[in-house]
């Protein structure tokens, strides 16, 4: 039961989250914001959705609330929440952004136009009262590969990467296609190789703004590096000891290279 739950408010501006700028205590700085709200407005929140032992709910403001907890929080994009916080405030920061946009594009039925209305309490589901279609989140699985070749790794260049930026191939799963095919696909379209040994190494939740990152590595087999020149404009097998400018720190992408570097350096110690 939702009664039971203890309820969290978030606040969007934007594509800003308003979270709590210490990460101690965030559970009771986000009951405050949701205390706060719904006292001076009696249904000014929507729910979202339920997360372990809290009850979600999100609104949007057109500007941060200068009178609310500002001294305790802050707006801020959730890419740089990744990089700031823990485990348990990014997930609640990325359940509740996930939701909100699912529950934003599914105000009306896709079917018949209808406006549509939550199937039961607790349930991230929504129902069309005509024509009785029922609406679920979607997620977008994407995969991103870390590729391996003697003591190097691929890492690429996007078109859209600020500055000098490397990072691992990644891209969306298409209709009809395994995570593997997925792998194989993407890397031979950005990059040109072949690989194979595809090992499933973790995920992550990534609202931006439904995809789920699942992590692979795989093993180099054949091929020179031809980039695409559309979403690739550069790559190249780079050593732990010559590597580029990476991805921030909190993305799925980053935690892959860091262990490939920290599973080189203990290699190198045991020999
Ligand atoms: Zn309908």
């Amino acid at each position: 039961m939702i009664d039971d739950k203890k309820p969290l408010g978030f606040l969007f501006s934007d594509n800003r989250i308003l979270l709590p700028k210490e990460e101690k205590d965030f559970a009771n700085i986000l009951l405050e914001l949701y205390e706060t709200k719904k006292s001076s407005q009696e249904d000014f929140w929507h729910y979202g959705g339920i997360y372990q032992e809290y009850g979600l709910f999100w609104n949007e403001i057109a500007s941060p609330p200068e009178d609310l907890l500002q001294e305790s929080m802050h707006f801020m994009n959730l890419r740089d929440a990744a990089t700031l916080y823990g485990y348990d405030v990014f997930s609640l920061a990325t359940k509740i952004t996930h939701l909100r946009h699912w529950q934003k594009r599914t105000c009306f039925c896709g079917v018949c136009g209808t406006p549509t209305i939550p199937l039961q309490e607790e349930e991230h589901a929504r129902k069309c009262p005509q024509c009785d279609s029922v609406f679920y989140p979607q997620i977008s699985p994407a995969v991103i590969v870390r590729i391996e070749r003697d003591d190097t790794i691929l890492l690429a260049r996007n078109a859209r990467f600020p500055g000098r930026m490397h990072s691992l191939i990644a891209g969306f799963v298409e209709p009809g296609e395994s995570l593997e095919d997925t792998v194989k696909r993407e890397i031979l379209e950005e990059v040109g190789v072949f690989v194979k040994d595809i090992v499933y190494l973790g995920s992550q939740p990534w609202p931006f703004p439904d995809s789920l990152m699942v992590g692979f590595s795989a093993q180099w087999e054949a091929g020179d590096i031809c980039v695409d020149n559309k979403e690739i404009v550069a790559a190249k097998w780079f050593s732990r000891e010559d590597l580029p400018n990476l991805p921030r720190s909190g993305s799925i992408a980053y935690r892959m290279i860091s262990q490939w570097i920290s599973e080189k350096n203990s290699n190198l110690v045991k020999q």
